[in-house]
């Protein structure tokens, strides 16, 4: 069916004839951007769409020529011009979605304080179609300045709004002066993470007043969902929090033994969590949450490595794109957050697999109930890499039993409502930001092909490599994802090259 459209399309259709046609610039914002004839999925959970033509002028889509399929002959008059200041993509058999908005990222330009170019992340994100990072946690002063060049267009990067981590004021008044000088300082909203649950009401009611959001990463610790949808929390990160609310006896059953602060004993019983969440009170929980407008960012992915370590350790895009210092930084320490697995057992992964299926039960039940529910990475921990932790967990949303209309709609769409930029970007739109993705293959039958490194087909017989985001336009600006990625395959190995080996750490080592 597919076929056949392009066919009937292609007929008749001289567009180029009216103007030459010119390849946009990598990295250069055109006056003037056309992309032809695009299959559109939009980020508001409706179906494919088109074929349009969409016209970019500066930052802003401005206009949406829908191009009738059926009758292709007379559509070439309504087909947007292009003059010598046009760029133009030619998206036939391509879909075009709203750039993916990351809702749960971190900034980073190092790792367990050895130096990684941020550029490495930056780029990765934009070749895998992100257009905006929230980010929920990184040195603010430096996130400030990046979020500030990347609006200019000075730094190639996704749109970035930063949120701090509150820290653990002792009182209330440091705790409301935390925010204000937050506030001053021109954070976008605000993170929360380990918090008593009286320094959480002051902070959530000042930080209501400030016009602040706030994103809570519930620890295990006196707070749990009840105070977010109480105080008024705009998302709950991960997901601890939720269970723990609906569990009966108001603590999980630990063991004797049991040290928060010991990483490995904290992963293991978290993969206990979910079976102790009583079903009924579970439900109550999530009607509330949805009652009060309490978002979830489940961050499926970031926990992979507990169910099945393996396939974390050894995911295809290491070989030529993993940095030295990331990968460094992976390996079991108990020096690095997330880096736990001593002893990791086929138990633990048993439990961890239960505790997915639970989990995601619960996200479906959230949104059927009318919960808003987005999507975030959390990469740069448990061997999750930047932007291909997104993919993955756009691809647990669809193992949760979401179609891929609803996932794509939660980075996107769902994820613009959480930042508040719901009339501005997550949506393939006249008027809104111009934030596209053109992709290579249907994210609608594979979300697949919206990892950076493509995927494998056949193609009239013949093996093919294909799929990836070919272009990904950030604010008017286009990037080329085959481009930013060769750049980023360049870092690593140059990084790699420079790195110092084994020998060389030892003769350097402290000679005690
Ligand atoms: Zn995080």
């Amino acid at each position: 069916m597919r076929t056949l459209f392009r066919l009937a399309l292609g007929t008749g259709l001289a567009w180029s004839a009216a103007g030459a046609q010119t390849a946009p610039v990598h990295g250069v914002r055109p006056a003037r951007l056309i992309i032809r004839n695009a299959t559109v999925v939009d980020g508001n959970g409706t179906p494919a769409k088109g074929p349009f033509d969409i016209v970019v002028e500066g930052g802003t889509i401005t206009q949406m020529i829908p191009l009738d399929a059926v009758a292709g002959r007379s559509a070439g008059s309504r087909r947007a011009r292009a003059d010598s200041n046009t760029a133009e993509i030619d998206a036939t058999g391509k879909y075009v979605l709203p750039g993916l908005i990351n809702a749960h990222a971190h900034l980073q330009d190092e790792r367990g304080g050895t130096a990684q170019p941020i550029e490495y992340e930056l780029k990765i994100w934009l070749a895998s179609g992100i257009t905006t990072v929230r980010d929920v946690g990184s040195p603010t002063t430096k996130a400030l300045e990046w979020r500030d060049a990347s609006a200019k267009g000075t730094l190639a990067a996704p749109r970035i709004l930063v949120y701090p981590q509150f820290g653990r004021p002792t009182n209330a008044d440091s705790a409301r002066a935390r925010v204000r000088s937050l506030k001053r300082q021109g954070v976008d909203g605000i993170k929360l993470l380990g918090i008593d649950r009286d320094i959480m009401q002051v902070m959530e009611e000042e930080a209501h007043k400030a016009g602040l959001r706030v994103a809570h990463h519930v620890g295990v610790e006196e707070t749990n969902a009840w105070d977010d949808i109480h105080f008024g929390t705009t998302s709950i990160e991960h997901w601890y929090g939720i269970p723990d609310a609906a569990i009966l006896d108001r603590v999980q059953g630990f063991p004797s033994y049991y040290n928060y602060n010991n990483e490995t004993d904290r992963f293991r019983w978290a993969g206990h969590l979910w079976r102790e969440a009583d079903p009924k009170r579970l439900d109550t929980v999530l009607d509330s949450m949805v009652a009060r407008h309490v978002a979830w960012v489940p961050t499926f992915d970031i926990y992979e490595a507990s169910r099945d370590l393996q396939r974390a350790q050894t995911q295809p895009w290491f070989t030529d794109y993993l940095h030295p210092t990331l990968a460094e930084y992976f390996k079991p320490d108990p020096a690095n957050h997330g880096s736990y697995f001593f002893g990791w057992s086929s138990t633990d992964e048993t439990f961890w697999k239960e505790n997915y299926k639970i989990w995601m039960n619960a996200v479906r039940e959230f949104e059927q109930k009318g919960g808003l529910v987005g999507a975030g990475d959390d990469a740069g921990f448990i061997y999750q890499m930047y932007g291909f932790g997104l993919i993955r967990e756009l691809e647990l949303h669809q193992e949760a039993g979401f179609s891929p209309i609803k996932v794509i709609q939660h980075a996107t769409g769902n994820n613009a409502r959480i930042l508040g930029k719901e009339d501005e970007i997550g949506r393939v739109r006249q008027g809104f930001k111009a934030d596209l993705i053109v992709v290579n293959g249907n994210p609608l039958e594979n979300l697949k092909v919206l990892y950076a490194t493509g995927v494998d087909d056949v193609k009239n017989g013949q093996a093919v490599h294909t799929g990836g985001v070919e272009w990904t336009i950030k604010d008017g600006i286009p990037y080329n994802g085959p481009t930013l990625m060769r750049e980023v395959k360049d870092i690593v190995a140059k990084a790699r090259a420079s790195r110092p080996t084994k020998a060389d750490k030892t003769d350097r080592s402290d000679p005690r």
